[in-house]
């Protein structure tokens, strides 16, 4: 419980325009994309390290729960602040401290958004390839913390290949220096691997040394659409053999494309199996040489259509299919519960039979999209009302879903985490050492309990209860 007292302390480390009690706040700093509310006590703003570390000294002292949040759009409950205590929201934090093109290094604070750096090293001739597609609303802290992705990874790899070095401070309130600007390192434990992914339960990031790329010169947009799902999955795991790496292999199933056509016409035929978005960069010569490629695989694996935009427009258009997804699918449904499970690539195939075969016998909707390139399928189960046996179902048919995807060689998420949503079903995919060994790791940093409680080990809820909206009002 915080105190008037300890409110009084915690503006006496950030200032008291920094601390805020008005229900409006504490709402919106209270929920992720997952819009589930559970109320914060107080939001609490710093701008350095050494108030993050004041204020985690306090939170020992005081015992009281820290949650941080970044832009606040995780899709797994991370970021709200489940057993209540304060948010610390890094959004202060959000400048680009360097950019070096010689060293291919640039220094950011964690409330940077993705997107904006992006566009900044851009400038400069350079790339920063992690791209969720949350890139314009998540900070580049919560991307590290849950080690997201995007379409780009295929190629490029996720956060972590792209991390060379953190400052953070732990849930004692020690301020560390992980890593360095180097490409390589090999001086002592690599502190900096151990804070990605791990959702803000062992640190909070202050300050990210991460690695660029020097700009590709040129990229090829293709899409391509099949009369089968499995035509489509079998050209994504021929690329292989194709002796190119496409950046993004995205796939959307036969329930997504009519999701969008629904939503907002875009002339994709209904009867589609499946379509895949494919992008090629690099030199400009190999880049065209690729496309031909790409467009050789998609009529190798018999493509109904197949269109290979001819410059950035148009490009950006085949691009708009894809940004159209969420919002389509959402309005198949009351409800959409959506995970993020892996496979290995070459069991795209078979996963996707099964969500067939699963929608069939559940009743729900389950359009399937997502990064086919790296095995990474987001499944949507829809639900069309919020009755407790609905609900049962739903969560019934999630885990069946993470079932199979583990047992076909995979795991929970790919770039989502865990967070609070996923946290009954862990124990489907770790081994009870492993998750003991997390837990001690936690133990010894956190002995506490101070830092994002009630996640990743803990469910504070049964399955069903996960991801039913609530609109908070009434507890904050
Ligand atoms: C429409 C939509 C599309 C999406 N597409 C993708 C996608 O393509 N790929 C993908 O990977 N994800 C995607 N996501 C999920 C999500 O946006 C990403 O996971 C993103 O990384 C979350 O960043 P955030 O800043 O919003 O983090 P938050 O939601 O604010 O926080 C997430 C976690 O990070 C912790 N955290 C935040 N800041 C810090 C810090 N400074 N130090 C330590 N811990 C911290 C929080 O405590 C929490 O556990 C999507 C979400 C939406 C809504």
């Amino acid at each position: 419980m915080i105190t008037q007292k300890t409110i009084h302390q915690l503006n006496q480390i950030v200032g008291a325009d920094y601390v805020s009690t008005a229900p409006d706040v504490l709402v919106a700093n209270s929920q992720d994309a997952l819009k589930q509310v559970f109320c914060a006590e107080a939001i609490v703003f710093p701008r350095t390290a050494e108030e993050i570390a004041a204020i985690l000294k306090l939170a020992n002292r005081e015992k009281f729960f820290v949650t941080a949040r970044g832009g606040g759009v995780g899709y797994t409950g991370g970021a709200v602040p489940i057993r209540g205590g304060i948010v610390l929201a890094t959004e202060r934090m959000n400048q680009i401290l360097e950019i070096n093109k010689a060293d291919l290094v640039a220094v950011v604070e964690p409330a940077v958004k993705t997107f904006d750096l992006a566009e900044a090293v851009e400038a400069e001739g350079l790339f920063y390839p992690p791209d969720p597609s949350s890139w314009k609303d998540s900070f580049i802290g919560g991307n590290i913390a849950l080690n997201a992705g995007g379409p780009r990874c295929v190629k490029y790899g996720n956060t972590k290949q792209f991390v060379l070095g953190l400052d953070f401070v732990t849930p004692t309130g020690q301020i560390i220096k992980a890593g360095t600007r180097t490409p390589k390192n090999a001086t002592g434990f690599h502190l900096e691997s151990l804070l990605i992914g791990s959702e803000g339960m062992l640190g909070i990031v202050t300050r990210c040394i991460l690695r660029l790329l020097p700009k590709p010169e040129a990229r090829r947009t293709a899409l391509a659409i099949f009369e089968s799902a499995q035509e489509a999955c079998n050209c994504v795991a021929d690329f292989t053999s194709s002796g190119i790496l496409p950046v993004a292999l995205e796939l959307l199933d036969r329930t997504s494309i009519n999701a969008i056509e629904d939503f907002e016409p875009s002339g994709l035929p209904r009867s589609a199996g499946a379509l895949l978005i494919i992008e090629v960069d690099g030199l400009k010569e190999a880049v065209a040489r690729e496309a031909e490629i790409v467009r050789e695989m998609c009529q190798k694996h018999r493509a109904i259509q197949f269109n290979l935009a001819a410059n950035d427009t148009e490009a950006d258009a085949i691009w708009e299919v894809r940004r159209k997804m969420s919002p389509a699918v959402a309005r198949t449904g009351i409800i959409k519960l959506n995970h993020d499970v892996v496979v290995p690539r070459s069991r795209i195939p078979a996963m996707l039979d099964f969500l067939e075969d699963l929608s069939r016998s559940s009743g729900f909707l389950i359009p399937t999209f997502g990064h086919a390139g790296d095995g990474n399928l987001h499944t949507n189960v829809m639900l069309q009302d919020n009755e407790e046996d609905t609900r049962r179902r739903g969560a019934d048919t999630v885990r069946e879903i993470f079932r199979k995807a583990v047992e076909l060689g995979g795991t929970l998420s790919g770039e989502h985490g865990v967070g609070y949503a996923k946290a009954p079903y862990l124990d489907l995919a770790l081994t009870a050492p492993t998750i003991e060994l997390m837990k001690t790791i936690k133990r010894a940093m956190d002995p506490n309990g101070i830092l994002n409680p009630g996640k990743v080990f803990e469910s504070p809820m049964s399955a069903h209860e996960v991801g039913f909206v609530n609109s908070g009002q009434a507890c904050c």
